[in-house]
C-alpha cells in the first residue's frame, strides 16, 4: 500500500556515480575525508565501471587529477590529459555507460581557482576559451554530456558555441549553474586536491543566502543553451531545487556533495546514524524537491540498496 501510494520514486537509473580519476597506473587510493570512495588510475576504470553497472548505475561523472598543474591549467584541455583518457577506456570497456566530464580549471591550476589569474584576480573572459577547449577534448574523446562547474559568466554560451563549431553537436552540456559558495565541499578539495591556494570561490560562486540570485543564473544558462540545469549543493539547498522545479521544463540535476556524504558516513561509523535509512532518506528528499538526476557519492551503495529493497 505505502509504495502505491508514495509520490517520489528513487531509481539507480536516476543517479550518477562522480569518479575521481588520477594519473599513474594500478592505483586505487582511498580518499580518506570520504569512506568507500577512491581516486583510480585510468587502468583501474574498467573493474570499477563494470561494478557500477552491476549494481545498476549508468551514468557517471569525471574529475581529472592530472600529473602537474600550472598557472593556466593546461592539463584540463591537453588531448592525452587524464579525463580524456577515462572517457575513451569507459566507452570502450562500457559503449552503453553515459559518461559526463567535469569542465574547470580549479584541479588544473597550481592556484587551484576555477580560472585564470590576472592582477590577483580569477579573469572571467580569459578563463572562457580555455574551458570551451576542455569541453571539446572531452566530446572529442566521447563524453556524452560535459558539466561546466567554474561559475564563469558565459560559460555555457562560450562551450556550447565549441561544441557545435567542431562537429559535437550532439554532446550534451549541463550547466552548475546554480553553485553555492559551500563549506560542504571540504572532502571534495580533499578528493581532487583542489583548495584555492589564496582566496576563496565566493567572488564567481553564489552566496547561500540568496535563491533568487539562483533562478536568475539557471534562466542565464538555459539562455545560453543548457540542456540541464544543477544546483549544488543539494540537502542545503532544497528549496532552491523546487523552486527551480516549478519554474523550468529542463532536467534538473542536483549535486549531493562530498559534506553530505560525509557527514553521513561519519556519524553512522561513530554509530550515532542507520546509514542506510539516512542516505536513502536524504536522495529520496532531493528527488522529492524535484531532482530529475542526482549526482552522489552514495549511488553504487544506494543502487544495491534499492535491489535489496526490490
Ligand atoms: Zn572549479
Amino acid at each position: 500500500m505505502r509504495r502505491l501510494m508514495n509520490e517520489t520514486d528513487l531509481r539507480a537509473s536516476r543517479l550518477i556515480a562522480p569518479i575521481f580519476v588520477r594519473h599513474g597506473d594500478g592505483i586505487m587510493e582511498p580518499v580518506e575525508a570520504m569512506p568507500g570512495v577512491n581516486r583510480y588510475s585510468v587502468d583501474k576504470l574498467e573493474g570499477y565501471i563494470s561494478r557500477l553497472q552491476d549494481a545498476g548505475i549508468r551514468a557517471v561523472l569525471l574529475f581529472g587529477l592530472p600529473e602537474s598543474k600550472d598557472e593556466l591549467g593546461s592539463q584540463a584541455y591537453a588531448s592525452d590529459g587524464v579525463v580524456p583518457r577515462a572517457i575513451a577506456e569507459i566507452k570502450k570497456a562500457a559503449p552503453s555507460v553515459l559518461v559526463a566530464a567535469d569542465v574547470c580549471l580549479c584541479e588544473y591550476t597550481s592556484h587551484g581557482h576555477c580560472g585564470v589569474i590576472k592582477d590577483g584576480k580569477v579573469d572571467n573572459d580569459l578563463t572562457l576559451p580555455l574551458l570551451a577547449r576542455a569541453a571539446v577534448e572531452y566530446a572529442r574523446a566521447g563524453a556524452d554530456m560535459v558539466g561546466p562547474s567554474a561559475m564563469m559568466d558565459r560559460q555555457v554560451a562560450a562551450i556550447r558555441k565549441a561544441l557545435d563549431d567542431s562537429g559535437h553537436q550532439e554532446t550534451i552540456v549541463m550547466g552548475y549553474s546554480a553553485k553555492f559558495a559551500s563549506s560542504f565541499y571540504g572532502p571534495f578539495r580533499e578528493a581532487a586536491g583542489s583548495a584555492p591556494s589564496f582566496g576563496d570561490r565566493k567572488s564567481y560562486q553564489m552566496s547561500g543566502a540568496n535563491s533568487r540570485e539562483a533562478i536568475r543564473e539557471i534562466e542565464e544558462d538555459i539562455k545560453e543553451g543548457a540542456d540541464v540545469v544543477m544546483v549544488k549543493p543539494a540537502l542545503a539547498y532544497l528549496d532552491v531545487i523546487a523552486k527551480a522545479r516549478a519554474r523550468f521544463n529542463l532536467p534538473i540535476a542536483a549535486y549531493n556533495v562530498s559534506g553530505e556524504y560525509s557527514m553521513i558516513k561519519a556519524a553512522s561509523s561513530n554509530g550515532w546514524l542507520d546509514e542506510r535509512m539516512v542516505a536513502m532518506e536524504v536522495l529520496t528528499s532531493i528527488r522529492r524537491a524535484g531532482a530529475d538526476m542526482i549526482i552522489t557519492y552514495f549511488a553504487e551503495q544506494a543502487a544495491n540498496w534499492l535491489k535489496e529493497s526490490a
